[in-house]
């Protein structure tokens, strides 16, 4: 066995305790890659995680899974990269082969979350066989790491984006003003919707909704009800899309839609979270409520030609550069809306 350098990488020991530990790089098995991190950009995933834990993230363990790296070492067996590639690599691949994956909603794998990409807030990655076959890319030459590294969060809203109907002249709300309501309102209007509004609390983030292309930002705590109303001739937008994950904001979207339309629900909730519907709401004002979760790899592979199109403000996102040691305080900076996506350079 070859001698292995020691490298860093954080442990999320339990909510609210990180720690960053030296250990020996991974060492690639049969078809597994491991790539040394060029970014990692944080996510409200991780933040998510870091605070509370999450429903689908094993703690303890590994966090940070958008990043943007180039290939170390090639385990036995792989074919298509060699060390140098820049590459980004998803946090999960389907298995191709369950009930979901086979009605092609491979999203809801029943196996997506059994061995992931995760460790990313560390200096390498092993890349674990399945996601190297099927869900690691390289990067093209003219796309910089930082903006490949977001080909997650991006699969992410593409794929909510197919779930509701945003094009023609249809009025599209968001609610949330952190990077997936900024992304998605993006691909909303890559998509051809009429009108994109964006309701959210924080001035910054407000006027990075305005950089990027949102039509009416709708700020603070009071009047979003009525401001909506008085943009929508009293109506309502078709589309609701929620982007905070919490459930007071999950009744905001069902209280705010027009008739007939459609609501979104694609922030994540804490576990054991419950909302309370408005009954008359749905039944005779025919509202659609919907669930919109990850990815699938064709969704992945659009957001990659949408990111090739040039057309998205990504950087833009990125408020802060920090190092690896600054770990924490970036995530505290995310828990506190103080920073939208924040770059992690190893
Ligand atoms: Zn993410
Ligand atoms: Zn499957």
């Amino acid at each position: 066995m070859s001698e292995r350098k020691n490298a860093r990488v954080y442990h999320l020991d339990r909510p609210g305790e990180l720690r960053l530990v030296e250990s020996p790089i991974p060492e690639p098995a049969d078809g597994e890659l491991v790539a040394r991190v060029s970014v990692a950009l944080t996510c409200g995933t991780d933040v998510k995680t870091y605070r509370r834990g999450h429903a689908r993230l094993k703690v303890p363990g590994l966090l940070g899974h958008e990043f943007a790296g180039v290939v170390e070492h090639i385990g036995p067996g792989v074919r298509n990269f060699t060390a140098g590639d820049r590459i980004v690599a998803m946090p999960t691949a389907p298995c191709g082969d369950c009930v979901y994956c086979l009605r092609g909603a491979e999203n809801l794998c029943l196996h997506l979350f059994e061995d992931m990409t995760l460790g990313a807030y560390g200096e390498y990655v092993l890349i674990p066989r399945h996601i190297a076959n099927r869900n690691t890319y390289r990067i093209p030459d003219g796309t910089p790491d930082l903006q490949a590294a977001f080909l997650e969060p991006l699969a992410c809203t593409v794929h909510g984006a197919d779930l509701v109907d945003i094009g023609g002249d249809r009025t599209v709300l968001f609610i949330g003003d952190g990077p997936i309501a900024l992304l998605f309102a993006q691909v909303a209007r890559l998509r051809g919707a009429g009108r994109v509004l964006l309701a959210g609390r924080h001035a910054e983030r407000l006027a990075l909704a305005r950089q990027v292309g949102v039509d009416h930002v709708i700020g603070g705590d009071a009047g979003t009800a009525g401001t909506v109303a008085e943009l929508t001739d009293g109506l309502g937008p078709d589309v609701v899309v929620e982007c905070v994950g919490r459930p007071d904001a999950w009744e905001e979207a069902v209280s705010l839609v027009r008739r007939g339309g459609e609501v979104l629900m694609f922030g994540g909730c804490e576990r054991g979270s419950t909302v309370a519907l408005d009954t008359e709401r749905l039944h005779y004002d025919e509202i659609t409520l919907k669930g919109g979760f990850h990815f699938t790899p064709d969704s992945v592979r659009r957001a990659w030609e949408l990111m090739q199109g040039g057309a998205l403000a990504l950087e833009p996102l990125v408020t802060h550069r920090m190092s690896l040691d600054e770990l924490p305080q970036a995530l505290e900076l995310m828990s506190r809306r103080e920073a939208v996506k924040v770059a992690i350079v190893p």
